[in-house]
């Protein structure tokens, strides 16, 4: 499998280096040459002509797959029913993933007000597969309405244990974004 250095765009904001830690069991990721992965959430101001990371974290595998399991059934159906059909409308656009369209919906990300980015690395490698990609807010919109009651409520208490960020931030970020993709 193709890996490289760790792109830029997947640093952590504050320190301007990969990930450190998984957010929720703070296993050290660089260290752990395990796998992992960056998810950075992002808010484009046009006025001000600034994009700033509303939230961002990297989850161990493990941590990831627990989250995944604890989700409710019918919304893990739908979201995974959703990536595959909308994979396979897209199976004839460019093989090469592109950080600069949405994976989704194949619209330039430089539209979106809202997107996110999502990485797959292993200690201070990523690894290129369908990661890493990009996911606009029509996208994100699309699968938010996929969600059951249940999983909003999970998402909500997953933003209230684990955003530390400024409160402006916390009020901007949806819950239904944190669905993990
Ligand atoms: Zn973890």
């Amino acid at each position: 499998m193709k890996e490289s250095d760790i792109d830029p765009r997947f640093y952590n904001s504050e320190t301007r280096k990969p990930f450190e830690s998984c957010l929720v069991c703070s296993t050290l990721l660089q260290e752990s040459g395990n796998d992992y992965f960056v998810e950075r959430i992002f808010r484009r101001v046009p006025n001000l002509g600034v994009t700033e990371a509303i939230f961002e974290y990297g989850m161990c595998m493990q941590c990831a797959e627990q989250m995944r399991k604890e989700l409710s059934e019918e919304s893990r159906e739908k979201v995974e029913g959703y990536f595959e059909q909308r994979l396979a409308e897209r199976s004839h656009a460019a093989s090469e993933p592109s950080m600069e369209v949405c994976l989704l919906t194949g619209t330039p990300i430089g539209d979106s007000i809202e997107f996110s980015y999502h990485g797959h690395c292993r200690g201070d490698r990523m690894i290129h597969s369908i990661f890493p990609y990009a996911v606009s807010d029509v996208a994100m919109e699309e699968i938010s309405a996929l969600l059951s009651d249940e999983t909003i409520d999970q998402l909500d208490d997953f933003k209230g244990k684990y955003f530390t960020g400024p409160p402006e931030y916390a009020d901007l970020l949806n819950p239904k974004r944190l669905i993990p993709l």
